[in-house]
């Protein structure tokens, strides 16, 4: 069955967005993906279509209100047990590894947050992953959703152009990516380093991982710290 994304927004037209494109457009068209965006707004049950209200205890902005945003929820997740997540600079932080478990489900329900986020009580009672793309805050969910749905999607399987591809990138193995280099052979005086265009494959395979394992103690040595005992054994 193919990967089925539903996303909760006030800005459906926000999507597929860069979606529709390169890679994951055309494997959106071939159908090994599907993304449907439902406006929260459709749940509203008053005449002005309301969705947020003033935060209670006072202060500034507004907040989605709970019993709209369950009504979206429920009717997008129908008899289904993909997972629902929230946007929000509150969340686990996104990992890789989270990625490839959600790419390796049936798909994900995902609640874009605006305002100054949503009522506290709907993400306990539909148990809502909350779900950070980085430690700064957006105005809205819409890109934070765009970015995780483009990591899960990339490594569907048959979507990347070689399969192949993922393997040795950043972060797959504990790692950050050793660096690239293409044609020309010498540009403005640099020259490719010569282990790679020596033919001897062995050899390049250790000059890469050696240059992971610097590249990854220089700019994260926590992630060095986490790969521990396995980066050390291959
Ligand atoms: N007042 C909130 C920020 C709200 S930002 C706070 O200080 O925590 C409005 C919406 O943008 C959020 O509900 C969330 O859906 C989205 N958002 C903002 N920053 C984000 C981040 N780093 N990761 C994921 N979603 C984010």
């Amino acid at each position: 069955m193919a990967f089925r994304a539903s996303v909760l927004t006030l800005y459906p037209e926000m999507f597929p967005g860069h979606l529709g494109f390169s890679l994951a457009g055309k494997a959106m068209e071939r159908g090994q993906w599907s993304l449907d965006a439902v406006q929260i707004r459709d749940f509203a049950t008053d005449k002005h279509r309301t969705v947020d209200d003033t935060p209670a205890g006072g202060g500034a902005g507004m907040v989605l209100k709970p019993d709209v945003l369950a009504r979206a929820i429920d009717s997008a997740s129908q008899d289904d047990a993909r997972p629902r997540l929230l946007m929000s600079p509150r969340g686990r932080p996104l990992t890789q590894q989270r990625v490839r478990e959600l790419a390796a489900g049936d798909g994900v329900i995902i609640v874009c947050g605006r305002f100054e986020g949503v009522d506290q009580r709907v993400i306990e009672a539909r148990g809502l992953e909350e779900v950070s793309i980085g430690d700064y805050v957006l105005s809205g969910g819409e890109p934070a959703a765009l970015v995780l749905l483009d990591a899960i999607i990339r490594i569907l399987p048959g979507v990347m152009g070689n399969d192949l591809s993922g393997l040795h990138e950043s972060f797959e193995g504990g790692l950050l990516e050793h660096p690239h280099y293409t044609r020309p052979q010498e540009w403005e005086g640099r020259d490719i380093p010569a282990i790679l265009t020596s033919g001897n494959h062995g050899a390049i395979e250790k000059w890469r991982h050696q240059e992971a394992l610097r590249l990854t103690g220089e700019r994260r040595p926590d992630l060095l710290e986490r790969a521990g005992a396995s980066a050390q054994k291959s």
